[in-house]
């Protein structure tokens, strides 16, 4: 019996299995595909180097080389640079001033394995067909290995009452993400405008390291906003041709 299954070994899967193992619980990751397997990008956020950090796997970013990534920069066509460094807003809890540029195929491999290294159980082509509900609480899964369909039971807590504190933060911080990136790219000349703003540019960083869980800290994004609306207003405005199609909301 597993204290916990995990639907997918991407990096949040192996994360989390690697966490539940430092807490002593049990875990077992199912992955529908075999690692490595191909995936896009990529290009981290300095809030990934606290995770990596707290699974003890910066040693094995290290070890495998994956190309440190110092900050940002843009080039609009006019010529000129913008451009930002991690270290002008240092992040609590991360000592390291840079992050990585990954391969993330071989990436998520070793990130499976050191969850595997750290205990949880690991079954690669395994497709979870559904998850399993008693009296409200998510109680297993059904899995596809091979031929067989099998049901997998956990006896973790899996009640809303349980999840509700984890359903309040992260998801809040991934919808703020969500609207940041949406306004960044329906007027990408804000942005560099924004990024040289006396006020906003520290909340603009933050943004972009990816760990900003409350709206009310980020008031450039109503900032974003308005400016937006200004110029669809305005048939005349000089940056009305940049706009682009994708919705904000
Ligand atoms: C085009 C693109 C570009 C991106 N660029 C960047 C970037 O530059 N920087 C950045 O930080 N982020 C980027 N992202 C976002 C980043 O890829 C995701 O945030 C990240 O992959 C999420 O990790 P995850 O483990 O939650 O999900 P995934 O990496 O998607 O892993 C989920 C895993 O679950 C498995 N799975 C799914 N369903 C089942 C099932 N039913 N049963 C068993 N296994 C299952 C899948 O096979 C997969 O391996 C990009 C995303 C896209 C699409």
């Amino acid at each position: 019996m597993n204290d916990v299954i995990i639907v997918g070994g991407g990096p949040a899967g192996a994360s989390l299995g690697c966490y539940l193992s430092m807490y002593g619980i049990k875990s077992t990751i199912l992955e529908s595909s075999n690692h490595p397997r191909p995936q896009v990008g990529e290009s981290m956020v300095t809030s990934s180097t606290r995770v990596f950090k707290e699974i003890g796997f910066l040693p094995v970013l290290e070890r495998e080389r994956f190309v440190h990534k110092y900050g940002a920069s843009w080039h609009p066509p006019s010529g000129k640079e913008f451009a930002i460094e991690f270290a002008e807003f240092p992040q609590e809890g991360i000592d390291q001033d840079y992050t990585y540029h990954v391969d993330r195929s071989k990436l998520d491999l070793l990130m499976l394995k050191h969850a595997e290294h750290k205990g949880a159980k690991v079954y690669q082509g395994v497709h979870v067909k559904q998850v399993l509900f008693e009296d409200g609480k998510a109680v297993g899964v059904q899995a596809q290995f091979g031929e067989k369909t099998i049901d997998l039971h956990s006896t973790g807590d899996f009640s809303e009452a349980f999840l509700m504190p984890y359903e309040a933060r992260l998801p809040g911080g991934v919808s703020i993400w969500y609207e940041f990136i949406r306004l960044y790219y329906k007027l990408l000349p804000l942005f560099t405008h924004f990024i040289q703003s006396k006020t906003h540019r520290l909340e603009v960083l933050r943004l972009l390291q990816g760990e900003v869980y409350d709206r009310k800290d980020v008031p450039v994004l109503d900032a974003m906003r308005n400016y937006i609306a200004t110029v669809e207003k305005s048939d005349s405005h000089l940056l009305k041709s940049r706009l682009t199609s994708i919705t904000i909301d």
